[in-house]
């Protein structure tokens, strides 16, 4: 199985829960699976698909994704074909002359097909080995997308009894799946529950201030990678893919006012990446499934978390570490209610109430915001830092904030329990607001008590104070605070609290443990150049030519040879044959015009851990941000021979940082093998001279004796091959 795995796929290893479903589905069985999205559903039927003599028949609802799976399964040598609407007469007769004949694999299908009988008769004449029914809950009623057109299904295992039937989704309560199980009569099938957790995508917050020039720096920092930025309402849609444009990024909008050939147009460009950024109402998505899209921005406050999930579900579903901002603002929250209060049926009004006011929590967190999603769909992950949200990412440190909060109740009490966390932030600052002057509350003793607090400041211990239940928030538009209890307690018992708070260092972004070996970025541009040209050719996304997993894992070793780009993820016996040639004579070409070596996969290490890098499970992960996993990470790179340059580029550090670090080592006691960061033989004699000449151990006074002609970053490492030991330079010299 591993063999056809990379032999058709060019996976060197299978994903969690693929193999046993593969071995239930080879043994005739059953299957119910449930899978996050991106967790690699379709090879359980892909690979079943190649083993079994006949034809799988694959029944989907999203036409619009049939030609894309297909074009994929072609582009590794897999016969497969569909059957749907978008097909002419003759073409459909075509494709089941073919079917007939036995010329394919694999067969999607819509599930209207199933309803007329002539069709019917056509599937009985086939040998079918294997139905698989993707997207099963939109078998039930219970479900949040119930299809008429899948009732159609509930007959296949009376006509084909001993055929397998695997039922495949992403979403569904228990009562979903004892219903497709049910429905589809299903018997005693295997069970495969593998969590919703995705945990390559990062979730962040933002307080929706500048925020267009946030998120043109979002965009700034994905450049040339996939976004998709979703907005309330046609209108802003189209004035932000406007305003985008005008600061030179290339975006489109999307919403289901636009007439159906903008849309396709638009939508078309987005996939086939011309251009990167498409700017949407949530209309968009459900019809698409780029497997890259790298950044998802919420530009507006989303209606449920339900929805905020299967959006962001867009994102990554290639498995690499991929963004989802969200930016909230209180007057989002407004404009929401505004609509909200429109709604004539009172059910639908509370419900939608209760909705957002679910999202305003999650956007007020200060605890982790993948544990609350997964609490919120009935999961408990045992880890507290998940290491991917904005909340685990960001350092904490501890204070005392016993007089604070004392402060803040005690507003509370004296402003009478009825008013929000604003109100009493401008009490206790002492706020001349009209409206404090109104209620008289300038003569209270708590005005002006926290003048030098701020509102953010007094924001954050408030929310701290609700979530501990010390203080209760009303849901409604005009949420107001009251004191528990306990809050009660803790004022008379005069106990102290201590919370912690964001600690003030520079943002940092990087989420995720890098991968082992970074890509060289230039190269890697290069390459998503020559693959948008070989798409181009063939009119197919590019991500049906290579992944990026495929194209970083190029750009980190530099294959040469056929052999070891044959070692690439991603790379079959067919994509071999077909676009090793290419790639190859770019990847050859660029490494001799920059001097670099090729760095073998060793097919265990690098390869497996590159492929995780994102996988992981949600606490196996934090981010390398300790000056020794630091230092460690340049280690690994010197011993795989790259050179100052090459480190500094992978990593995106200065190469004076990377020549300090080795430096640092050496000193540490690493045992390194520094031969090829050396200078050549000449050049470094001078250099040693230079040294002895000046009889100083600064980099300054040695590089002005040599000239221009020599750089800081090669006298420092003759400098560690002279004192392997250290050299003791007087603090701040250099
Ligand atoms: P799903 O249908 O569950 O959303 P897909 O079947 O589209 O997921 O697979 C998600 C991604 O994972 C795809 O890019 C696919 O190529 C990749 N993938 C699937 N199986 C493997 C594997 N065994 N090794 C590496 N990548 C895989
Ligand atoms: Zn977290």
């Amino acid at each position: 199985m591993l063999e056809r795995l990379k032999d058709h796929f060019g996976f060197d290893a299978f994903l969690p829960g693929q193999e046993e479903i593969i071995t239930t589905v080879l043994d005739k069985n059953d299957a119910l699976v449930l899978m996050p999205t991106g967790g690699g559903k379709s090879l359980c039927y892909q690979l079943p698909a190649l083993c079994f003599d006949g034809l799988t028949v694959v029944v989907s609802p999203l036409i619009a994704l049939m030609k894309d799976q297909v074009d994929n399964l072609r582009a590794n040598g897999i016969a497969g074909a569909y059957l749907n609407s978008t097909l002419t007469a003759s073409q459909s007769a075509k494709v089941q002359a073919m079917a007939k004949n036995g010329d394919f694999k694999i067969l999607y299908l819509a599930p209207e097909r199933l309803a007329l009988p002539g069709f019917r008769q056509f599937l009985s004449t086939l040998t079918v080995s294997l139905f698989a029914i993707d997207e099963a809950h939109c078998i039930s009623e219970w479900g949040h997308d119930f299809r008429p057109d899948y009732r159609n299904l509930k007959t296949l295992r009376r006509d084909f009894p001993d055929v397998p039937l695997i039922a495949l989704t992403a979403t569904a309560t228990e009562q979903v799946q004892g219903d497709i199980i049910a429905q589809l009569g299903l018997r005693d099938p295997g069970v495969f529950i593998s969590g919703l957790n995705r945990s390559n995508l990062t979730y962040t917050v933002r307080h929706k201030r500048k925020a267009f020039d946030a998120l043109v720096d979002l965009l700034s920092a994905h450049k040339n990678e996939s976004a998709i930025v979703y907005c309330f309402s046609r209108k802003d849609t189209e004035n932000l893919a406007e305003d985008l444009g005008a600061v030179g990024l290339k975006a489109l909008p999307y919403h289901a006012g636009l007439s159906r050939e903008m849309r396709q147009d638009n939508q078309e460009k987005f996939i086939h990446d011309r251009v990167p950024i498409i700017v949407a109402t949530i209309a968009f998505g459900m019809g698409i499934d780029k497997p890259d899209v790298r950044l998802l921005v919420h530009y507006d406050l989303p209606k449920s978390l339900e929805g905020y999930y299967q959006e962001t579900g867009r994102a990554g579903r290639d498995g690499l570490p991929s963004e989802c901002v969200l930016f909230y603002s209180l007057g989002d929250k407004v404009k929401h209610d505004f609509f909200i209060d429109q709604m004539e049926q009172v059910e639908e009004k509370e419900n939608a109430r209760l909705k957002l006011s679910q999202v305003v929590e999650y956007c007020e967190l200060n605890t982790c915001r993948r544990r609350h999603l997964l609490a919120y769909f009935g999961e408990s992950p045992q880890d507290a830092n998940c290491g991917g949200c904005d909340i685990c990412l960001t350092p904490r440190e501890e204070y005392d904030a016993t007089e604070i909060a004392q402060k803040i109740l005690s507003a509370v009490i004296r402003t009478g329990q009825r008013f929000g966390g604003r109100y009493i932030a401008q009490v206790l600052q002492g706020s001349g607001s009209k409206k404090v002057k109104e209620n008289g509350h300038q003569d209270l003793t708590v005005f002006g008590i926290a003048r030098e607090s701020t509102d953010d400041d007094l924001k954050q211990v408030t929310n701290a104070l609700v979530n501990q239940r010390l203080m209760v928030k009303s849901v409604g538009t005009y949420p107001t605070l009251s004191v528990t209890a306990e809050g009660m307690a803790f004022l008379k018992g005069r106990d102290s609290l201590t919370l912690d708070k964001p600690k003030a260092v520079a943002e940092n972004s990087a989420g995720f443990q890098a991968e082992v070996i970074p890509p060289n970025l230039e190269l890697l541009e290069v390459l998503r150049d020559l693959r948008t040209n070989i798409a181009d050719q063939r009119n197919l996304p590019a991500y049906v030519i290579f992944g990026d997993a495929s194209l970083r894992q190029m750009a980190s070793h530099l294959p040469k040879s056929r052999e070891s780009f044959s070692r690439i993820t991603g790379v079959g016996s067919v994509k071999l044959e077909e676009l090793s040639g290419p790639f190859l004579k770019v990847i050859v070409e660029y490494a001799e015009a920059n001097g670099l070596a090729e760095i073998p996969i060793d097919s265990g290490r690098a390869n497996a851990r590159q492929r995780t890098s994102g996988r992981q499970r949600t606490g196996d992960r934090r981010s390398r941000d300790s000056s020794s996993s630091t230092l460690n990470h340049t280690k690994e790179l010197v011993e795989l021979k790259l050179s100052v340059d090459e480190i500094a580029q992978r990593r995106s550090l200065a190469s004076s940082t990377v020549a300090g670090q080795i430096e640092r080592l050496v000193q540490d006691g690493a045992a390194l093998d520094l031969d090829h960061l050396m200078p050549p033989p000449e050049r470094m004699e001078t250099i040693k001279a230079a040294f002895l000449r000046t009889g100083d151990v600064r980099l300054a006074p040695v590089r002005e004796s040599l000239g221009d002609g020599y750089s800081y970053d090669e006298i420092r490492m003759v400098r560690i091959a002279l004192f392997p030991n250290g050299v003791i330079v007087p603090e701040h010299a250099e």
